[in-house]
């Protein structure tokens, strides 16, 4: 022998005397089969002895688990018949004190000459031990999804390579169907999203697949057998990636959270309607209820702010105080109401001939102030001027009359830090004078005016 073919021979013996792999020579006679030759470590694995079985006191069929063993001999004829000499299979065998041995086998078949008997050479793997440790995988699997597929929440399990979906019973309750009604297919989750959350989701999905994410969390609505849409929390993890970090698996839970979402929607409603409210009252709480312009709250703060802007930035203002003329002659003549109507018309007025940021508010009565941005005394009374240019003929009419409407006003320049009482009273000192030079009049208030 050379001393390859030694070292061949070494090794065969090894593998197949100590080692794992039980070698099997036997021969099929017509339909009959009888174990020729077979390595002693079947003992070890099967617990029976080589002469037991090359004697046929065991017969070779008996031991191979009821289940397998059709499949067994159909697989055998087929290779025989096909005269395709190898093959490798897997089925389960009795060992001797009766457990389940699990087998992977390579199997060699050769002919005579005259095809009458069929030797066969079998390589048997003993794959019991890696079988249980999967088995005991899966059934933990299994455990650990009925577990958690309580009334509360339904269980996912997403193999991303066949693309199939486990649903659990109550994942699938939770949308209305029974277990078996729905099959496991990714689509049949994924087609149940609401048309508005469906890109969100599968943004979120994407991120987790990429390892972008810790945790996948998304809520979204599915649509329920029923036709309407349920809220679900759904929350996963992968849990085998690839050597890149794409995953492979995922699994993952369901919560119905209809009833939370519902909640939340009518605290959000509420809360913008109350949001709105308060808007309407704090517009109310500045405006003047007949006119609708601002009101004197509302210039108290605009004074205020103002002077703070000419603090800070060293910005001009001025201020006008309006009266209506002999406005009491109105309301003696035509009526209060009609009064009132004088006052919207001429507030109209104001609004239209008052551009932004300039602010006009009604003070009280028939009186009028405008709080006039950036600007100095000449332009403000030119502003004025026009406006009173505005009160024509035709501006209020009691029935056929034309009604004239005038005012006299006082200006103040505001260029040196003053307090907002003495830039009111300086105002009202040239609005005085204004009425008491005959009215219509525009006066600027000038440091030495007369004090009436
Ligand atoms: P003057 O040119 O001096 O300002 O004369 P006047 O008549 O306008 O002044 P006076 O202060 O004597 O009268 C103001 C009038 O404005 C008295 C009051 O009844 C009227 N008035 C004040 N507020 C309202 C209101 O809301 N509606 C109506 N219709 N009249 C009002
Ligand atoms: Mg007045
Ligand atoms: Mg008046």
């Amino acid at each position: 022998m050379g001393n390859m073919e030694q070292v061949f021979e070494t090794s065969f013996q090894e593998m197949t005397w100590n080692g794992p792999v039980i070698f099997m020579h036997w021969v099929m006679d017509q339909g009959k089969q009888e174990v020729k030759h077979i390595t002693p470590n079947v003992q070890r694995f099967f617990g029976y002895e080589p002469e037991e079985m090359i004697s046929g006191s065991i017969p070779l069929l008996s031991i191979i688990f009821e289940e397998d063993r059709q499949k067994f001999q159909i697989i055998m004829k087929q290779r025989i018949a096909s005269k395709s000499p190898f093959w490798e299979s897997t089925y389960r065998i009795y060992s001797k004190d009766g457990d389940i041995r699990f087998i992977k086998s390579y199997t060699y078949i050769k002919q005579d000459q005259a095809g009458n008997e069929t030797s066969i050479f079998s390589y048997l793997f003993d794959q019991t031990e890696i079988q249980n440790e999967l088995n005991m995988h899966i059934s933990l699997e299994h455990r650990w999804a009925t577990a958690i597929d309580s009334a509360r929440e339904g269980v996912w399990d997403w193999d991303l390579q066949s693309n199939e979906v486990y649903f659990s019973k109550h994942w699938k309750k939770m949308l209305g169907y029974e277990e078996h009604e729905l099959p496991n297919e990714f689509s049949e989750w994924r087609k149940r999203i609401h048309p508005q959350d469906v890109s969100k989701v599968d943004l979120e999905i994407k991120e987790h697949l990429q390892n972008k994410t810790e945790l996948f969390e998304s809520e979204h609505r599915l649509l329920h057998a029923d036709g309407t849409y349920r809220w679900i929390l759904d929350r996963g993890k992968a849990v085998k990636r690839d050597r890149w970090g794409n995953a492979k698996r995922m699994i993952g839970t369901h919560v119905d959270i209809t009833e939370r979402k519902e909640i939340e929607n009518l605290l959000h409603k509420r809360n913008e309607e109350l949001e709105r409210l308060v808007e309407e009252v704090k517009e109310l709480s500045i405006t003047d209820h007949l006119t609708t312009l601002f009101n004197r709250r509302k210039m108290v703060d605009e004074i205020k702010e103002a002077q703070k802007r000419f603090k800070v930035h060293g910005q001009p203002f001025t201020l006008a105080i309006l009266d209506l003329d002999h406005f009491k002659n109105i309301n003696d003549r035509y009526g209060h109401t009609f009064g009132d109507i004088a006052l919207q018309t001429f507030a109209n007025l104001l609004k239209a001939q008052i551009r932004e940021p300039n602010i006009v508010a009604r003070w009280g009565g028939e009186e009028f102030i405008i709080l006039f941005h950036n600007s100095n005394g000449q332009e403000t009374r030119q502003q004025l001027l026009s406006l009173q240019d505005c009160c024509t003929d035709d501006l209020l009419k009691y029935r056929m009359d034309s009604v004239r409407l005038s005012f006299s006003a006082g200006v103040y320049e505001y260029t040196s830090l003053q307090s907002r009482e003495s830039i009111l009273k300086h105002a009202d000192q040239a609005l005085y004078l204004a009425k008491s030079l005959g009215r219509k009049k525009i006066i600027l208030y000038k440091e030495g005016l007369p004090i009436g």
